[in-house]
């Protein structure tokens, strides 16, 4: 039988908030509920933006929800060389090329789902004169269709509707695409559950598994607390602060933003309590088939 493998993965950019709890305990829930582990990564690749103590603090937090991790943590930042060599067979498989475009040069080509397409300067070779700055992947994928577990199917053209990406930034960092596929792919994880907003970066994470002859996890997207204005509410805000004190009742209002059906005496009961009830009545076909909730007046948000 398949060992059930799911993970959560924060950017330790600023403490756990109540958009990040709902999407943490839905892959707890799937995880869980399958009898399978449930993973921590920290995703601190982007040096720049990491708070320092943040990972502490949302480790810390997500055990005082009842949220308790299998295995060691892993942390981007350490995975520095898996990435880099990546890269390098990417590469050398001509599946990925050295890109010299400016951002304002590799911005020049037609608009696509994600912004302009890059108009494909560099793909047989650098122009003369210029060096290599970033290394981008050819999205010569065709249709990528994905199942998603909670948005149906998805699919993309790769190629006309997001072009040829970058999986090593001009920095030398690895791209936020390449470094999860193998994050994942590292960890076992088999099933990824996660806020919609990633919903359109999974079919190039899927070409990424393919190209590297890896299998692709599940994925399942759940939706995300936005604004008026159709923008994520996240860490930046401060609009979603979790309250320390009445956690079993934050709980219970993600459950009910996951289409979830507790008890209304569940937020009487202690946090385990409410996790334990969770995992057991977990059922994802509930959960909301929508991108999106936008965020009322409340303290937290409601379903429009
Ligand atoms: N680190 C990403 C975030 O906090 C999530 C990555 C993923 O789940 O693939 O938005």
């Amino acid at each position: 039988m398949i060992q059930i493998v799911g993970r959560y993965a924060p950017s330790p950019t600023g403490p756990l908030h109540f958009g990040s709890l709902i999407a943490a305990l839905a892959s707890f829930c799937q995880a869980r509920s399958q009898g399978g582990r449930w993973l921590l990564r920290i995703d601190d690749l982007d040096a720049p933006r990491v708070v320092p103590g943040a990972d502490r603090a949302i480790i810390d937090t997500l055990a005082a929800f009842g949220l308790t991790h299998d295995g060691p943590i892993l942390y981007q930042s350490q995975r520095r060389a898996a990435y880099a060599a990546a890269v390098a067979g990417l590469r050398d498989a001509s599946l990925a090329f050295d890109c010299a475009c400016s951002r304002r040069e590799a911005q020049s080509g037609p608009a696509g789902l994600e912004g302009p397409i890059y108009p494909g300067t560099c793909r047989d070779g650098l122009p003369q004169g210029r060096c290599a700055r970033a290394v981008r992947l050819r999205a010569d994928a065709g249709v990528v269709a994905v199942a998603d577990r909670i948005q149906g199917r998805y699919a993309q053209d790769l190629a006309a509707d997001i072009g040829d990406f970058v999986i090593r930034r001009a920095d030398g960092v690895a791209a936020y695409q390449l470094a999860t596929v193998l994050d994942d792919a590292e960890q076992g994880v088999t099933e990824v559950i996660r806020g919609a907003d990633l919903l359109s970066s999974t079919p190039r994470q899927v070409w990424i598994h393919r190209c590297l002859d890896l299998c692709p996890p599940t994925y399942g997207h759940i939706p995300v607390i936005v604004d008026a204005a159709g923008e994520k509410l996240g860490k930046s805000t401060g609009a979603l602060a979790l309250d320390s004190v009445r956690r079993q009742e934050q709980l219970v209002q993600c459950l009910l933003l996951l289409g979830q059906r507790p008890p209304a005496a569940l937020a009487a009961h202690s946090v385990a309590g409410v996790i334990d009830w969770a995992v057991e009545h977990w059922d994802a076909d509930r959960v909301p088939r929508r991108r999106t909730y936008r965020r009322t007046n409340a303290a937290t948000a409601a379903g429009n």
